[in-house]
């Protein structure tokens, strides 16, 4: 069987399906770190495996696809047409796995930032990132 997809196109695909190494995801490290933050990325000892972790910071945060997180009220939370029963059982044990991370996380003292892909939108994300700083750095 010939694979037609490069090993680009492949890895892009992967990264899609698990949710990782997404595009805003890519935004907000390379921003972080030219902003002289460091973090560790995808730490799967913390539930929920934060995208990224600022230990100094004590935070994690999390780049939240909005499909795949029900962004309510989000217009690129659309529920599909087809095989809706089976999208929307899948979509609420996301929402539901969030739920119970966020809590462990706050029970062990971590403060958690959530940031929408609808946030990080060319046009959105100058205006998302500075906000990022300032809740970074309104510490305690
Ligand atoms: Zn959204």
């Amino acid at each position: 069987m010939v694979d037609v997809h490069s090993k680009e196109t492949r890895s892009y695909n992967m990264s899609q399906i698990k949710g990782k190494n997404t595009k805003p995801e890519i935004l907000v490290r390379k921003f972080l770190f030219a902003q002289g933050y460091r973090y560790r990325l995808h730490n799967k000892k913390l539930p929920g495996t934060p995208d990224l972790v600022l230990p100094k910071y004590k935070t994690v945060i999390f780049i939240h696809g909005c499909f795949w997180h029900r962004h309510e009220g989000c217009r690129y939370f659309v529920i599909p047409k087809t095989r809706t029963e089976w999208w929307l059982n899948k979509i609420n044990g996301n929402v539901r796995k969030d739920i119970e991370s966020i809590n462990l996380l706050k029970s062990m003292g971590w403060r958690i930032l959530i940031l929408w892909e609808c946030d990080l939108k060319p046009d959105k994300k100058e205006h998302r990132l500075e906000l990022l700083l300032k809740e970074l750095n309104a510490n305690e």
